[in-house]
């Protein structure tokens, strides 16, 4: 079974859609094997987006990912990075899909609601930057 992150990003519990966000995961037959509500400090979100790092948006992107509480999960399933992927639509919602969370519940391309890994090599670091293996529920 393939495993990625998903976080729900402070815009998206802001907006009160964590259930809506979930209930997609799990109609799209996505099992939920570990979640949590964390609060990141901007040096934690630096951490996490170091791959970003040199990018003109790094430094507004850690401030609003440090913002307020995040729910971070552990999806999996078949496929599951790339359905994950599907479920979110493009990074800007202005080019997502009708129907994917982004352009559904998004205002713009950093306040974008979710993040998802993409591919396994980074779904190994990121649910490990938020989990252990007790925590993961397999
Ligand atoms: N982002 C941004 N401005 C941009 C591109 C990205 O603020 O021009 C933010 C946005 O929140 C995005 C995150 O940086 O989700 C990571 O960017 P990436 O290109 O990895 O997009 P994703 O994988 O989240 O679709
Ligand atoms: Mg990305």
């Amino acid at each position: 079974m393939e495993k990625t992150l998903s976080i729900i990003k402070p815009d998206g519990v802001q907006k009160g859609v964590i259930g809506e966000v979930i209930k997609r995961f799990e109609n799209a037959g996505i099992k939920i094997v570990a979640m949590k509500m964390i609060h990141l400090t901007k040096e934690k979100a630096k951490n996490f987006y170091a791959v970003h790092k040199d990018k003109p948006f790094f430094d507004s992107l850690t401030t609003f990912m440090s913002s307020g509480p995040v729910v971070a999960m552990v999806l999996a399933g078949e496929n599951v990075i790339e359905k994950n992927r599907e479920l979110m639509g493009a990074t800007n919602p202005a080019d997502a899909a009708p129907g994917t969370i982004r352009k559904d519940f998004a205002s713009d391309v950093e306040k974008n609601i979710v993040h998802g890994s993409d591919s396994p090599q980074t779904a190994a670091t990121e649910i490990a930057f938020f989990f252990n293996e007790l925590e993961i529920c397999e």
